[in-house]
């Protein structure tokens, strides 16, 4: 991004975008230091990578079996992987971009999606390609083109309310909101009801929030990032294989080339926090460091922090009135014939109460295609190809999957070794949630549950009801 006097390198296709410098700091160390990072998430993968590259002797711990977290992907024990969901790398996340360029400097792993469709129950579809770049024009000519805004419900929004929107500022604004709903925002403004869903829920399930709690700062900082703040826009992209392939595979083994340690199934417990000391347990074994980032997950930070005998009140008060987001399921399907062609690799989805997008993973990962590949060729030489089903948008219609009479082909073929950083543990069958208790369970390929339903679908999709 742009410093005052540095040539101007733009880090996407925002000719506005300003560069805010982080808090001064040296460029190496000049001390021996050692850092534990407890967590190899996005934010732990990005501290350590930082700090290794400063000169700081890293430690990273991540309690699972492997890097990325919540964008973690792991195998399945034949072959197959599975993640918690599907994650759209939008082309704003210039911090996640420059941390991917440090083992991919041209971004090639990652797979443009043209458009963020979002199809509505009625049929009509909202499209987000195509728009200029420069906002406000950008977000005129979406109104404009939009099957959900009207010129007669436009014609009754509260303008002055509306350029509210345009006055956006970080983070005052949040401050700014404090107190006020989404719901109550979209009220004020007059929204037009036909949209109000498109604004309400598809940014809500960002946040993982129920609509109706939903607050309103975040509404507007959503506006602000995909709307009026940037020339990015709703648009995409997405790894070309599974994320653990793709992504925090090759970052692992960068780290690990810049001298961090990295330990995954090495959770961190017992942490205190002494005037310039930090010891915890990784394991069970006691580590010493001169500090620690904590890059947990909001449940496992809370209890770490709880647990510090002399962490500041006001701090760990706050950390304790954090709370979790709901539970969601993402189900993958793994089907015994390719998706039509003329179905969209992703579909975003509002008023289909929970249901969040339908994506053909064969599209975006290399090995969901392989296998995708393979089981269709086994399939078609052990029974005949029915006749296709097409999806139609009407509604959330569940339609008996597979047919009762089909006999199922389970076959598939192993694909690649697991990431180095992969104690070879794994999630069991086609769907996943946070459910502990799913662990280490490998149901035998013969048996692999088969989904009793899936959407008017075919093909191997996963569904995700939150972003
Ligand atoms: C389905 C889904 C879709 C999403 N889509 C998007 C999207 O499109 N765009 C977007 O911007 N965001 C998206 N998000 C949100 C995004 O995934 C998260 O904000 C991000 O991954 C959080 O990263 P993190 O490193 O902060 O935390 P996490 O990913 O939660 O990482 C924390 C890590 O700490 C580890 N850990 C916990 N306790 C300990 C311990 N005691 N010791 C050691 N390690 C520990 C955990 O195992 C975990 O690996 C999505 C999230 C989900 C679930």
């Amino acid at each position: 991004m742009n410093q005052p006097g540095s040539p101007r390198t733009l880090p996407g296709r925002d000719r506005r975008a300003v560069r805010h410098p982080a808090p001064g700091g040296t460029a190496r160390t000049g001390h021996p230091r050692h850092v534990l990072v407890a967590g190899g998430g996005i934010a732990g993968l990005a501290a350590a990578t930082v700090l290794a590259e400063r000169g700081v002797r890293v430690t990273l711990a991540e309690a699972s079996d492997r890097l990325g977290g919540r964008v973690a992907a792991w195998p399945l024990a034949d072959g197959r992987t599975m993640s918690r969901g599907f994650h759209a790398f939008f082309r704003q996340y210039y911090n996640l971009r420059a941390l991917l360029r440090r083992v991919d400097p041209e971004l090639a792993v990652l797979t443009p999606v043209e458009d963020y469709p979002l199809q509505r129950p009625d049929g009509l579809r909202d499209s987000f390609t195509g728009l200029p770049t420069t906002p406000p024009w950008s977000m005129l000519e979406f109104v404009r083109r939009s099957p959900s805004f009207t010129l007669a419900t436009l014609a009754r929004v509260n303008v002055p309310a509306a350029l509210e929107l345009l006055r956006t500022r970080f983070p005052g604004t949040h401050a700014a909101y404090d107190g006020e709903s989404a719901a109550a925002l979209l009220d004020r403004l007059r929204f037009p009801p036909e949209a109000r869903a498109l604004a309400l829920e598809v940014f809500a399930r960002s946040f993982f929030a129920d609509p109706r709690e939903f607050g309103a700062g975040e509404l507007v900082a959503m506006f602000h990032t995909y709307f009026l703040g940037s020339a990015e826009g709703l648009l995409f992209d997405v790894p070309e294989d599974d994320y653990d392939t793709a992504l925090w595979a090759p970052l692992g083994r960068h780290l690990a080339g810049l001298g961090v340690t990295v330990r995954v199934g090495a959770p961190v417990t017992d942490l205190a926090i002494g005037a310039d000391r930090v010891t915890a347990l990784v394991s069970g074994y006691p580590i010493e460091a001169d500090a620690c980032v904590l890059a947990a997950d909001p449940r496992s930070a809370r209890e770490l922090i709880a647990a510090l005998p002399d962490a500041d009140p006001a701090w760990r008060d706050a950390v304790a009135a954090t709370r979790n987001s709901p539970p969601f399921v993402v189900v993958r399907l793994w089907l015994e014939r390719s998706v039509d062609a003329d179905r969209l690799a992703f579909l975003g989805t509002t008023g289909y109460g929970p249901l969040d997008n339908v994506s053909v993973l064969e599209r975006f990962e290399a090995g969901a295609a392989t296998w995708a590949r393979t089981l269709v060729a086994r399939w078609s030489s052990c029974t005949p190809t029915p006749a296709p089903q097409r999806w139609r948008p009407t509604g959330p219609r569940r339609t008996r999957w597979p047919p009762r009479s089909r006999k199922s082909c389970t076959g598939c073929s192993p694909r690649r070794a697991g990431s180095p950083f992969a104690t070879g543990r794994s999630w069991s069958a086609t769907t996943a949630s946070s459910s502990p208790r799913s662990r280490g369970r490998h149901a035998p390929a013969s048996r692999l549950p088969r989904p009793a339903w899936c959407w008017r679908a075919t093909g191997c999709g996963a569904t995700t009801p939150s972003r």
